[in-house]
């Protein structure tokens, strides 16, 4: 698309969940090729932008940032005006406490198109997912959104708010940016009329699941919150509504909430299977070991592409083998009806799944996932028959070694798997302090590959601080040779049973004793 001028887009990504984002705003996002973010956005959403986008951070956090705002500004002009898609992307709501107005204002003066798009405040948002209704029937009826910035107990901070106004007005408190002047806010509020037994919470990082919220009176809420360490971000709420929690709480009570959890599958896998994980409320990073990729010589696929009809079994041994057997016969002008005949069998439910996204239905999926099971399975119905197996570049032979003793087997590579160089900087660092609960093991390989990858004081943390959940005895033995002990074992040998082992072990940890 040609465009004379560009424009940017000054949208709101919600409180920290990206979730919660709005419909508009991830559209524009994914058509951004500028995208200029804060802090408190969360990096997640920046996977919606095209991976060519160019990705500018502006700021560590309020007060600090590492952009100071003229040169924002700059920033979003210059790129909007050389033609280009902008995106600013922008905590909670962007015209909320957050200089959006600012930037717009500016973006205005020098003749630059923009939009806003708004986004789902802190003071709703988190409040939401710390179970605080801000307005209620016979509870509150309005509710005021404050801003903690200036110390009310200096002449600067006084000058900007009415604190007396504030102390009586008649309904919800929500103080954005006070965990700095926390306890002369509360003073504050005390000594100007509101009454210390008032409840009153902080809620810190709201709507992610590092999420805490301390909750007392007006009177305590500064004691307790430094009790707990108190951090940013966070916000003060104060007035009855905050004793709605008691019934209304929903997300610290999700089976994994508060736990971090490594996922070492690969990118594509990966980002599908935290889907789960984070739905029980697990903060999940990815940390792929391996990468798929295209194989390099297709010459192999394309002929037996070219035969396929020939086969009385195709066996697919993982998702990427489907995704990239049927690219690849997509890309060489052929549809489905290529098939013909022949007869479809998948490692697992997962690989059946994949089959079933092109209307494909595995005539054969073996009771336990795993090769032997398959091995034995397809030994049963394909004496004699020729099969064709789809396969990663390496991986196990068990299966190719089994079957050929009974039928006519043929394997070819439809993609590759490579091994990362490193694991991210910062999931390394976060192993060693040992401030990751639980790493994913989902093959042997993939534990060889991450002991190799891991240096010696992350290693050490395994097994220990940070735990092991397995998908399998195969995978848990392998675990147990490079010294690790697993703290979960699936029972059934697929993603969701090592989910369901993993959340199993954490209620049982939970348990009183
Ligand atoms: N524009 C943002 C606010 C920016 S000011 C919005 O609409 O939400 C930054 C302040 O917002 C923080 O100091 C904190 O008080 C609050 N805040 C932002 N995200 C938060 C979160 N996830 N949990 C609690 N408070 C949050």
């Amino acid at each position: 698309m040609s465009r004379d001028r560009g424009i940017v887009y000054l949208i709101g990504a919600g409180p920290g969940d990206p979730g919660l984002m709005t419909v508009r705003g991830a559209d524009r996002l994914a058509r951004a090729e500028v995208v200029v973010f804060d802090h408190l956005a969360n990096d997640r959403l920046l996977d919606l932008a095209p991976a060519r986008a160019l990705r500018i951070f502006a700021g560590k956090s309020v007060g600090h940032c590492t952009l100071d705002q003229d040169a924002i500004n700059r920033t979003l002009a210059e790129h909007a005006e050389a033609g280009k898609i902008v995106v600013r992307l922008k905590g909670g709501d962007p015209l909320v406490f957050g200089r959006g107005s600012e930037e717009a204002i500016f973006l205005r003066s020098r003749g630059v198109a923009f939009e806003i798009v708004p986004g789902v405040t802190a003071g709703v948002g988190a409040t939401a997912y710390a179970g605080i209704p801000v307005t209620c029937r016979g509870g509150s009826s309005a509710v005021a959104f404050v801003t903690g910035h200036g110390d009310p107990e200096t002449a600067s901070g006084r000058s900007r708010l009415d604190w007396p106004a504030l102390a009586r007005f008649p309904g919800t408190l929500v103080v954005y940016m006070g965990v700095t002047h926390l306890e002369s806010i509360c003073r504050t509020l005390i000594r100007e009329g509101k009454d210390p037994a008032t409840p009153a919470a902080t809620v810190e990082s709201g709507s992610l699941p590092s999420q805490r919220v301390v909750s007392a009176t007006l009177g305590t809420i500064s004691e307790l919150a430094r009790a707990s360490r108190l951090h940013p971000p966070a916000l003060l709420v104060v007035g009855e509504v905050v004793g709605r929690r008691e019934e209304l709480a929903w997300f610290e009570s999700l089976p994994l909430s508060g736990q971090r959890i490594v996922v070492t599958r690969p990118r594509d896998e990966g980002a599908r299977s935290s889907d789960a994980l984070e739905a029980m409320g697990a903060e999940v990073l990815l940390a792929p070991t391996v990468e798929i990729r295209p194989i390099e010589d297709v010459g192999p696929l394309d002929g037996a592409l070219d035969r396929i009809s020939e086969y009385d079994w195709l066996v697919f041994t993982s998702v990427n083998g489907v995704r990239s057997f049927f690219e690849r016969l997509f890309e060489r002008g052929k549809d489905l009806r290529a098939l013909g005949g022949v007869r479809l069998a998948a490692i697992g439910p997962a690989t059946a799944e994949a089959l079933d996204r092109f209307h494909l239905r595995a005539d054969l999926v073996p009771p336990s996932f795993r090769s032997e099971s398959l091995a034995e399975a397809l030994a049963g119905v394909a004496a004699g028959s020729r099969i064709l197996l789809a396969r990663a570049d390496r991986g196990r032979t068990i299966l190719q070694d089994e079957v050929s003793r009974v039928a006519e087997v043929e394997q070819v590579a439809v993609y590759q798997n490579a091994d990362v160089d490193r694991l991210p900087d910062a999931l390394v660092d976060r192993v060693v302090e040992g401030s990751v609960d639980w790493i994913t093991l989902s093959s042997s390989a993939i534990a060889a590959r991450l002991h190799a990858l891991l240096p010696e004081p992350a290693r050490r943390r395994i097994g220990r601080e940070v735990k092991l959940a397995s998908i399998s005895p195969i995978t848990t033995k392998a675990a147990a040779d490079l010294g690790w002990t697993v703290a979960a074992e699936a029972s059934a040998h697929t993603w969701d049973g090592l989910i369901e082992a993993l959340v199993r072990q954490v209620a049982a940890e939970r348990a009183p004793a």
